[in-house]
């Protein structure tokens, strides 16, 4: 019985230290050193090899690295492999760390004192309470609720939306493609924390950024293909949008050149809203393996008819 790392090298290596230490009897290996395929029985990848259960005749879990699996050729993992994605304190908390400070920058109209900076110009602008400034999250899952739980404190007026119905404390929660428009129009910051799937690929686009009240903000730490980014660039050109912070884009990196690197009211960085924390996935994994053992639910299993 053995564990196969298939992602970043590097990250794999603290794994095996990790694993060595915590389950000294679980052999550990790293793509592409496979040992005896047959032996293989856990599988954690950002991307799994294609056809995984021929390689590996005993495969009986796979685990993503990352909290999405939109990665995933999940064809290729046959019914009865249940895949598993990862929620872990780390990504929780870098995520709920990151959206904080989006949020905060554009409350605290951070990129309009960056421009009057840059043209040496010392005005203040209106100082709006947070009880005045109308957050949005798409997606009330793991992330999208431990966001919302923090930005809650601050004050701001708070909703979310989902697929299914959700209760978050303080929290004004809406469900389903019916309410989608009546959460937009009372939302002057959106953030994307949605899974990416055939239902949310290219979501945030035109017609949902004419539903925002005008001049309302982006944060966009979903999945690149989620956002239609030259409907973005539209918006802010028109001030329907008023600007935008995305961790994530489609391509990644964009190419060179493409207006939104150098777009004055568009903030970019590369992918780093959250990473997977290895002594907590770590943590995880072998609490999962533990569940796996026993029959019992694992933590993060997702629902394959649905994608996410
Ligand atoms: P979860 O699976 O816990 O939550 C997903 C949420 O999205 C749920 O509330 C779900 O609704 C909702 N949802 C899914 N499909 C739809 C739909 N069609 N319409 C309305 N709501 C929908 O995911 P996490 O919170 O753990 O992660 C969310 C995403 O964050 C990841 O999939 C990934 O894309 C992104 N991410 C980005 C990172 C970065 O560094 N930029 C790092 C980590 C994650 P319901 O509650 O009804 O199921």
């Amino acid at each position: 019985m053995a564990f196969l790392y298939k992602a970043d090298p590097a990250r794999g290596a603290q794994w095996a230290k990790l694993f060595a230490q915590k389950a000294p009897d679980l052999p550990f290996h790293i793509w592409p050193d496979l040992g005896d395929p047959a032996a293989i029985r856990y599988l954690a990848a950002w991307q799994p090899p294609e056809d995984p259960t021929r390689t590996f005749p005993n495969l009986e879990v796979v685990f993503s690295v990352g909290a999405g699996i939109d990665q995933f050729d999940l064809s290729g993992v046959p019914a009865h492999v249940p895949v598993v994605r990862m929620i872990e304190p780390g990504i929780i908390e870098g995520m709920v760390e990151y959206v904080t400070q989006a949020v905060l920058t554009i409350h605290r109209d951070l990129f309009d004192y960056g421009l009057q900076q840059h043209q040496q110009v010392w005005r203040e602008l209106p100082l709006k309470p947070a009880s005045e400034r109308r957050i949005g999250v798409l997606g009330l899952g793991v992330l999208g609720t431990a966001v919302l739980e923090k930005l809650r404190l601050f004050g701001f007026a708070c909703a979310g939306w989902s697929r299914s119905p959700r209760e978050i404390q303080g929290v004004d929660c809406y469900a389903g493609e019916s309410a989608l428009d009546q959460f937009l129009a009372r939302t002057d910051i959106l953030i994307c924390l949605l899974p990416l799937t055939p239902a949310t690929r290219g979501l945030l686009n035109a017609e949902l950024f004419a539903k925002l009240p005008r001049g309302a903000s982006l944060i966009q730490t979903g999945r690149g293909p989620h956002l239609n980014q030259q409907d973005l660039l539209a918006a802010l050109d028109s001030d329907q949008l008023h600007n935008a912070i995305l961790d994530v884009t489609d391509p990644e990196p964009l190419p060179a050149g493409h207006p939104l690197w150098t777009h004055p009211r568009v903030r970019i960085t590369p992918h780093i809203a959250s990473a997977t924390r290895p002594e907590s996935a770590v943590d995880v994994v072998l609490e999962n393996l533990r569940r796996h053992r026993e029959g019992l639910p694992m933590l993060g299993q997702i629902d394959r008819t649905q994608g996410y």
